[in-house]
């Protein structure tokens, strides 16, 4: 590898980690450095981001510890095969960039990701040696995420998760045949063996924290995994089934969706065309769906279209979902229970618990629901007020128009 300087390291390296989606650092413990002790701190601002062009959202100091890898899956611009130029910090380096960067006010934390050099294990010491030094030698407490190596002895992972905020082991692809195909030296059974032993260790030390202030943290922001997204044949159900069982199993605090990109001579296996990113993004509502609105993983996928498992594009799948159960409709937004009240399109959460606890004192009527959302006409077909009844219109096989956000030429210059 030829010498290169902290720079231009910094610009491989940077680059490199832009594929990766799940940066976002909600969810951990407070941590400040008020008083004078110490360096950094996990509120206020947060983490600083910077947008991709494509729109993704990427925090500054979001690097690899080195794009050199001993696997080769398909989808990764960094696999052993591809032909890209190869840098490697030093743990020391990333430790020395982050305190920087911090001081000058570049960034909040560090999110720290690696391909993997010599062995699973040798690159996990790297990656918790990063993270020791920013904790132990400067007391650094602004917010950390590591990525971990399902194949790193338990011990390592253990070890990280004392000093990150965060760790997040990638399942790749929803399904064991895509991973097969396109990550053939990935093992789905080790990476789920890996998520169940944080599991195990976030649980046990939340438990003794309870008991005993002094008990160590581990990963107070838990642990979240990334899907890749039309890499291989996997429908939207299959996504949305395999992350509700990641939930379920694994008390994730988030699956992050990210939209295939094609990559600089990608392998053959791969398909030509990155999907829409508006899949990306229905796939982001569907998850906020079973998270904040009580759907059923099997309620989302009913939204998508019986014939290929794919959620509609053109409008979210919460609408989708109604207007294929039309017969749920409309709900009186004085009588409804919670679950039913959020099931109408155009009622978010907020709204919700306002309509329950303004209907305790009088009868609502449509104006009062129209002050709680931001399209009425969404709502107007799917509801029932004191002076509204939409028999005519939710009878309509013509619905989806009138409900559907119409499509408008962006304004070039505006
Ligand atoms: S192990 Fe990670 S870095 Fe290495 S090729 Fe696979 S996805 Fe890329």
């Amino acid at each position: 590898m030829a010498q290169l300087d902290v720079r231009e390291k910094l610009g491989i390296l940077a680059d490199a980690a832009k594929y990766d989606a799940s940066c976002a650092s909600s969810g951990t413990a407070k941590r400040t450095s008020v008083g004078g002790k110490g360096i950094g701190s996990t509120e206020g601002m947060g983490i600083c981001h910077a947008y991709a062009p494509d729109g993704r959202c990427i925090s500054l100091l979001k690097i690899l510890l080195t794009n050199s890898c001993i696997f080769d899956c398909h989808y990764c611009i960094n696999r052993k095969s591809s032909n890209v130029r190869r840098a490697r910090f030093t743990a020391e380096e990333v430790v020395k960039l982050t305190l920087s960067f911090y001081r000058r006010n570049y960034i909040e934390g560090l999110f720290l990701s690696s391909g993997i050099i010599r062995s699973s294990n040798y690159t996990m010491e790297q990656l918790v040696e990063v993270a020791r030094s920013l904790r132990e030698d400067h007391d650094f407490r602004g917010y950390i995420h590591l990525k971990t190596i399902p194949d790193a002895d338990p011990e390592l992972v253990h070890q990280a998760g004392l000093y990150a905020d965060r760790l997040s082991i990638n399942v790749e692809l929803p399904t064991v045949g895509g991973l097969k195909r396109l990550a053939p030296e990935k093992d789905i059974g080790r990476i789920e063996g890996a998520m169940g032993d944080l599991k195990s260790s976030i649980e046990d030390t939340a438990d003794a924290r309870k008991k005993y202030k002094a008990a160590p943290r581990f990963a107070p922001a838990g642990q979240s995994t990334q899907m890749i997204v039309g890499a291989d044949a996997a429908t939207d159900s299959d996504i949305v089934g395999k992350a509700a069982t990641l939930y379920d199993r694994f008390r994730l605090r988030r699956v992050y969706y990210s939209a295939f990109s094609p990559i600089p001579e990608a392998s053959s296996v791969l398909p030509l065309q990155r999907p829409p990113l508006m899949r990306e993004h229905r796939l982001y509502q569907s998850d906020w769906l079973m998270r904040f609105y009580d759907y059923q993983p099997a309620e989302v996928a009913a939204a998508a279209d019986t014939a290929t498992g794919m959620l509609p594009l053109d409008i979210d799948p919460k609408l989708a979902w109604a207007l294929k159960f039309r017969e749920r409709f409309p709900v009186d937004v004085n009588r409804a229970t919670r679950e039913d009240l959020l099931r109408v399109p155009g009622l978010g959460v907020k709204a919700v618990k306002s309509i329950l606890a303004s209907r305790k004192w009088r009868r609502l009527r449509l104006d009062d629901v129209a002050r709680l959302t931001v399209s009425v006409a969404k709502v107007r077909p799917f509801i029932v007020a004191e002076d509204w009844r939409p028999t005519l219109l939710a009878d309509r096989a013509e619905l989806r128009p009138v409900v559907a956000p119409k499509r408008e030429q962006m304004e070039l210059f505006a």
